[in-house]
């Protein structure tokens, strides 16, 4: 039977290995996308779901969150909120488009 320290050892290694795969596939994935400093990040309103994914791994301080009153009767909360971009701040570095999500940021010409 497999002992508590080997199943704490595979899930280990797995984790490793998923982590591994993980980090591959973004950096393929950022490799297709555009950037730089003739771009800049665009966010889709609809699309942010307010998660705050993309402001915690802007390095450049160049998202913000704000409050977006929510028109669908189902939900009862009275706002969400949404990304929006500095453009000024913002320095093409694509990682907002790697954290979203949902798809929201794309990068656009300046
Ligand atoms: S592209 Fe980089 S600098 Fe611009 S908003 Fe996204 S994470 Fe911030
Ligand atoms: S990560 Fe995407 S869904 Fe989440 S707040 Fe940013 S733009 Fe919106």
């Amino acid at each position: 039977m497999t002992s508590t320290k080997e199943l704490a050892k595979r899930r280990a290694e797995e984790a490793e290995r998923i982590a591994i795969a993980l980090a591959r596939q973004k950096g393929e994935r950022r490799a297709t996308i555009k950037g730089g400093e003739g771009t800049v990040a665009w966010v889709t309103e609809n699309l942010c779901i307010g998660c705050d994914q993309c402001t915690i791994v802007c390095d450049d301080d160049a998202i913000d969150l704000y409050n977006k009153d929510v028109t669908s009767p189902l939900i009862n909360v009275p706002s969400n909120k949404k990304a929006k971009i500095i453009r000024d701040a913002c320095t093409g570095c694509r990682l907002c488009v790697l954290a979203c999500p949902t798809d929201a940021i794309t990068m656009i010409d300046r």
